[in-house]
């Protein structure tokens, strides 16, 4: 067999695999009391007004008349039609045949990539979560970076040909949310070049304030950006797995091949779980997502806080559940992870990880318990820097 050749242009494994090693040494040292605040997975547990909705729908696979085998490719229409209703609060059509439901975000940017012929410009503004970035990578797509500004919003590089753009808001990691001048500056920059947006919009339930929720908040951007949505952040849906992309009909060669691509890609995802996505957008389920969402971000306000004491500057960014800071002086990004690892026994993760442009930098996940949160804040604030 002939390997992909494309394996040896990426790092030799996915950052939070990493992690995972230098995470498993550090538990010898501190066992138990080891804060993990690297990989940005959630913790709280499922809402139980989608759980009874998951329940419901087993129950239904469990008689003949209520059973159903292979999921239509893009999602069922009750799903979609609970995403059109959410995007039409925001004064967004979204239709039935713009949706495709997908298996999470992560997924989507790995297939969105093989719609392209391979040998295409990607920009990435860095620091960028990974996954999309080695997508390209091992689609033979060539990245090309723009640093962000030391606000966290990346700027377009105008009168620089590409063919796609990856952009994330609120960014992993910055937290950063974009605004709709700031955005619009992409959308006409896309447009200028012909280039396509794929907008990661994976914690767009964390925005408040002067971000926008939706690319399509921008006019042109239906005619140049597909966005990409997820249940893990803002539902807890990292282990059962949920999201869509919605691929506008004025783009109607894109729109045609992500059709075609859901017949080759998978067999959709369960009745039972695209249930509990319909479940999140009931009235309780957005009570419940608010107050979560906002559970998180007050983790994030106590970690900066803790930081700040000890003189380490983070990011502006507030629309995330992470914290991105730049290392103390005379510190690489993983000298002061590893230091966080022995001194506080709290897990972070580099900067590089997010193939950081120059700087060093970490980032802290608040997808933890509150008591985590504080015990890593105390043990932050004690440490000698
Ligand atoms: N996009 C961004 C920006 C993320 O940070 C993540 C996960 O951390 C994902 C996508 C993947 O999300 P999902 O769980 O839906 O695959």
């Amino acid at each position: 067999m002939k390997f992909n050749d494309f394996f040896g242009n990426l790092p030799p494994s996915y950052v939070f695999a990493g992690l995972a090693v230098k995470k498993n040494l550090a538990r010898k040292k501190w066992g138990d009391e080891l804060i993990d605040l690297g990989i940005g997975d959630v913790r709280l547990p499922l809402f139980g007004c989608v759980a009874d909705e998951m329940k419901k729908a087993t129950d239904e696979l469990t008689a003949a008349s209520g059973f159903r085998g292979y999921p239509p490719a893009s999602g069922y229409d009750f799903l979609k039609d609970a995403i059109s209703a959410d995007y039409a609060k925001l004064g967004i059509t979204a239709d039935r045949n713009e949706i495709f439901v997908n298996d999470g975000a992560k997924g989507e940017l790995f297939a969105l990539n093989s719609l392209m012929g391979g040998g295409s410009k990607i920009v990435f503004p860095t620091p960028c979560y990974p996954a999309g970035l080695e997508a390209a990578i091992l689609h033979g797509n060539e990245p090309i970076f723009v640093r962000s500004d030391d606000n966290g919003a990346p700027i377009p590089p105008f009168g620089k040909q590409c063919d796609a753009i990856y952009l994330c808001s609120p960014s992993n990691p910055s937290g950063k949310a974009m605004n709709e001048n700031e955005l619009g500056l992409w959308v006409e920059y896309a447009l200028s070049v012909g280039a396509t947006i794929f907008f990661d919009g994976a914690y767009s339930d964390y925005v408040q304030g002067g971000g926008i929720k939706s690319i399509f908040l921008v006019p042109g951007s239906k005619k140049c950006a597909a966005e990409i949505r997820s249940f893990s952040k803002g539902y807890g849906f990292t282990g059962i797995r949920l999201g869509y992309v919605v691929v506008p009909q004025e783009q109607k060669e894109l729109n045609d091949l992500r059709k075609r691509l859901s017949g080759c890609l998978d067999n959709g995802v369960s009745y039972v779980t695209q249930r509990g996505g319909a479940a999140c957008f009931s009235e309780k389920g957005q009570a419940e997502m608010r107050k979560r969402v906002g559970y998180y971000k007050t983790n994030a306000a106590i970690l900066k806080q803790a930081l700040k004491a000890v003189g380490i500057k983070s990011a502006d960014g507030n629309d995330s559940p992470y914290v991105y800071s730049e290392c103390p002086g005379r510190f690489t990004d993983e000298a002061f992870c590893a230091l966080l690892s022995d001194k506080a026994g709290v897990i972070a993760t580099p900067g590089r990880g997010f193939y950081e442009q120059g700087g060093e930098f970490f980032r802290l996940s608040a997808f933890a318990p509150r008591k985590e949160i504080l015990a890593a804040s105390d043990r932050i604030r004690d440490l000698d820097i």
